[in-house]
């Protein structure tokens, strides 16, 4: 996608901090981290989130999904660690690419559910 900032670093256009690839899924440092380690894991392919998942695509976003625990385990994150990932307007989404936030590095206190 021409205009998508996640595709044009998945492309090499915009730089990024990489800690995970494969060949279907990318893995960066957030540029604003939330905690002390705070990692962007986004499909290769373009979808722009969960909402989209489709029988074509949903392979691509189960492998992104799997490839968490090692991401998260070369990170050294043993004691745990928290995802998330955000959809649409109300959800709080603000890149329009399919991406989970591994957090972790802390413990969380502050809860949502
Ligand atoms: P969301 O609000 O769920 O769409 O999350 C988008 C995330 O992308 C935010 O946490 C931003 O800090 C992060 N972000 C935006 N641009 C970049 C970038 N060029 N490199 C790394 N992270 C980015
Ligand atoms: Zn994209």
């Amino acid at each position: 996608m021409e205009n998508c900032i996640f595709c044009k670093i998945i492309n090499g256009e915009l730089p990024s901090a990489t800690v995970y690839e494969d060949e279907n899924t990318l893995a960066f440092r957030d540029i604003n981290p939330a905690a002390p380690i705070h990692v962007l894991v986004i499909p290769k392919q373009h979808i722009i989130s969960l909402d989209d998942i489709n029988t074509e695509n949903k392979k691509t976003a189960a492998n992104c999904l799997a490839a968490i625990p090692e991401i998260a385990k070369n990170l050294g994150l043993v004691g745990g660690y928290r995802v998330i990932t955000n959809i649409g307007k109300d959800g709080g989404q603000v890149v329009p690419h399919l991406h989970f936030h591994l957090l972790g590095g802390k413990k969380f206190k502050e809860k949502i559910v």
